[in-house]
């Protein structure tokens, strides 16, 4: 079977999470939420928890060299070697830079980037309206993670090119899910 290396990108609120597990389930490959990731370690409390617990909250983006720490471990996992979809990573060219050594170094295939596209009216509307309690969620946290996403993340997108695939990220789950594959199987 084909080997898909696939980030899901997009600004908060975009959809990555909801996406990204239909695609994992679909595609039998795991999804990588470094986000999810961070917010387990702050619920048990280690270093890494502690240390990410505040930025997070702020809406900042934690350290790169922490970052790409985890993600490097946990793309040496097993369940990777088949493929996988990175969720809200990378979110700064520093960090695009460390994936793709990281790829080169295991001889692992080229990375495929799906952009979920949403105006950022909609965005606003979408984090404040979800009831997922999470502590970053509130309006000032929301504004922050937008300015940072159009200063740091954005730019992320022009390092892959030609491998970028934008998708309409306006819809249902189940209409954007169908976008997600066509743009996958062109
Ligand atoms: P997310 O669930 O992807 O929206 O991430 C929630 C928060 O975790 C972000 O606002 C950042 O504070 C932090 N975070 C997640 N992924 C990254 C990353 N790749 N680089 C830096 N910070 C991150």
């Amino acid at each position: 079977m084909k080997v898909r290396n696939l980030i899901l990108f997009g600004p908060p609120g975009a959809g990555k999470g909801t996406q990204g597990k239909r695609l994992s389930e679909a595609l039998g490959i795991p999804q990588i939420s470094t986000g999810e990731m961070l917010r387990e370690a702050v619920l048990w409390k280690n270093p890494l928890g502690r240390e990410a617990e505040r930025i997070m909250e702020r809406g900042d983006l934690v350290p790169d060299a922490l970052i790409v720490g985890i993600v490097r471990d946990r793309l040496a996992r097993d369940d990777c070697l088949g493929g996988f979809i990175l969720d809200g990573f990378p979110r700064t060219l520093a960090q695009a830079r460390a994936l793709d050594s990281l790829l080169a170094d295991a001889g692992r295939a080229a990375i495929q980037v799906l952009s979920l596209e949403v105006p950022e009216a909609e965005l606003v509307e979408r984090i404040l309206s979800r009831r997922e309690g999470r502590a970053d969620d509130t309006e000032e946290a929301v504004r922050k993670r937008l300015e940072v996403y159009r200063r740091e993340t954005r730019p992320v997108l022009d390092h892959y090119g030609e491998a970028v695939r934008s998708i309409d990220g306006v819809g249902t789950v189940d209409g954007i899910a169908e976008r997600v594959q066509r743009s996958l199987a062109a």
